[in-house]
């Protein structure tokens, strides 16, 4: 087992991987940037150092700043947690061949999924379906405008190193298609570095479900269930929850033993998520997959009794899986709200500022997972989320009482926050009923 961890990252991941290593006897060694320079949460960890000032091109994402701190703080494993560095294949080559464990998949895996088309791929080759679409990369114009009129319009453009909801441009029709085609391939050459675009059919009033897995050294790859992120705002998730709501049974299986599959042929372990669109007649596609652990991971914590971030560390240490796939279950409902610093009123700008009063709640079923506290600032550099509401009950309406009961508790003065707009989803019959799409937020709430 490790001695002593680095944690590539800031806010509350840092500190959930903090508070993962105290309970393992770990050491813990944080980096900072000059923005974060006092945060209270740095405190908890053995060490500290600062990496760069505030732009996180200058701190957060510098390999060599990481590895030195890495060094000089003698660690034996570095966790990147989520955002930032996690998804760069790169660092994880780089972390190894400095004798520093990457707690994290294969690099190799990493890269082949990071680009969604070589994903798309290996999820044939697994048998996994994909949305219909090109095979590969579309190479020309011509080549787009066939490829659309065989799946049918809309379709969707996407960028192969595409993330965060970036690089999908929608095209209704073929004159759309042509337009959209160059400004995409423009776009995704500014933003990722790489101009490559594949063509999707745009699935219809999809639901996003995702599958947990966490795979060992030794081959076992096991699934923790599915989550249903459906709620989202502009690509962006706003409400998860496990188990989905009305996906039967079979559904569920199958979604499940696919996403097994799939990691199984690309080789992974450690934690890792795999995405699929679900259509209105349950017929389901895989998307992407998300080689880290993910915000919403404590949903699948609250059900299945699993500690994702424990589970991490202990298979990148080369131990085996303690648990089987039959004694995994799913157990009551739990549903995580993300709160972020974000004016509604202001096209949910990031909204920066003091803290100056919060209290947060609790009671029977209830968690939050934050690093804010009163007197927190929160700076313009990084992500607008500054905690998550998690919430665990017996069933889903249980679990749907309790966070609206939880959300209503939340005093938060100084800064604007989505809270009133999570409360409004909650509210409405929709989501009530589990019968909402992505689209569904932006079309119906904020119209
Ligand atoms: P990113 O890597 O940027 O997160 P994804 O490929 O995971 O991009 O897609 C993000 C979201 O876009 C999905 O959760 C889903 O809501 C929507 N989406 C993606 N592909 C399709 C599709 N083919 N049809 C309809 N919606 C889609």
């Amino acid at each position: 087992m490790f001695n002593r961890i680095l944690i590539a990252n800031r806010g509350e991941i840092a500190l959930r991987v903090m508070r993962a290593c105290k309970e393992l006897g770990i050491q813990t060694v944080a980096v900072f940037s000059e923005a974060d320079r006092g945060a209270h949460y740095l405190s908890m960890a053995d060490e500290a150092f600062c990496i760069g000032p505030a732009q996180a091109s200058e701190s957060y994402l510098r390999v060599d700043r990481i590895i030195s701190a890495a060094e000089v703080g003698n660690v034996d494993a570095i966790h990147p947690g989520y955002g930032f560095l996690s998804e760069n294949y790169l660092f994880a080559e780089q972390c190894r061949a400095a004798n520093i464990e990457f707690i994290g998949p294969p690099h190799d895996a990493m890269h082949a999924l990071g680009d969604k088309v070589a994903a798309r791929r290996i999820a044939r080759k697994a048998k996994v379906p994909t949305v219909p679409g090109s095979e590969g990369l579309v190479e020309s114009e011509e080549e787009a405008v066939r490829v659309a009129k065989e799946i049918g319009y809309p379709v969707l453009i996407k960028a192969t190193a595409g993330g965060g909801g970036k690089g999908i441009r929608p095209a209704m029709d073929e004159k759309m298609l042509r337009v959209e085609l160059k400004a995409a391939a423009n776009e995704a050459e500014k933003a990722f570095k790489n101009g490559g675009v594949y063509i999707e059919k745009f699935v219809q009033k999809p639901r996003h479900v995702e599958v947990q897995l966490i795979g060992d050294q030794h081959g076992n790859v096991l699934h923790l269930w599915e989550r249903d992120c459906t709620m989202q705002r502009k690509h962006q998730k706003l409400i998860e929850e496990s188990p989905a709501p009305n996906l039967p049974q079979k559904i569920r299986e199958q979604l499940c033993e696919a996403a097994v599959r799939l990691a199984k042929t690309a080789g992974y372990y450690n934690a890792g998520t795999c995405e699929f669109i679900v259509d209105q007649e349950n017929n389901f596609y895989f998307i992407e997959v998300n080689a880290r652990i993910q915000v919403e991971h404590p949903v699948t914590e609250q059900v299945t009794g699993i500690d994702l971030i424990k589970s991490q560390i202990l298979v990148a240490a080369g131990e085996k899986l303690p648990m089987k796939q039959r004694e995994i279950g799913q157990y009551g409902h739990a549903i995580e709200v993300r709160i972020n610093a974000e004016d509604p009123d202001n096209g949910f700008r990031g909204c920066p500022g003091t803290i100056t009063k919060l209290r947060v709640p609790g009671g029977f079923g209830v968690r939050f997972d934050s690093h804010v506290h009163e007197g927190y600032k929160i700076t313009p550099y990084y992500d607008s989320m500054i905690g998550k509401l998690i919430v665990h009950k017996q069933d889903r309406a249980e679990a749907i009482k309790t966070t609206k009961r939880a959300l209503d508790e939340f005093v938060v003065e100084g800064i604007k926050t989505s809270i009133p707009m999570a409360r409004r989803i909650l509210d409405t019959t929709v989501f009530n009923e589990g019968t909402g799409d992505t689209k569904y937020v932006e079309r119906e709430l904020l119209k």
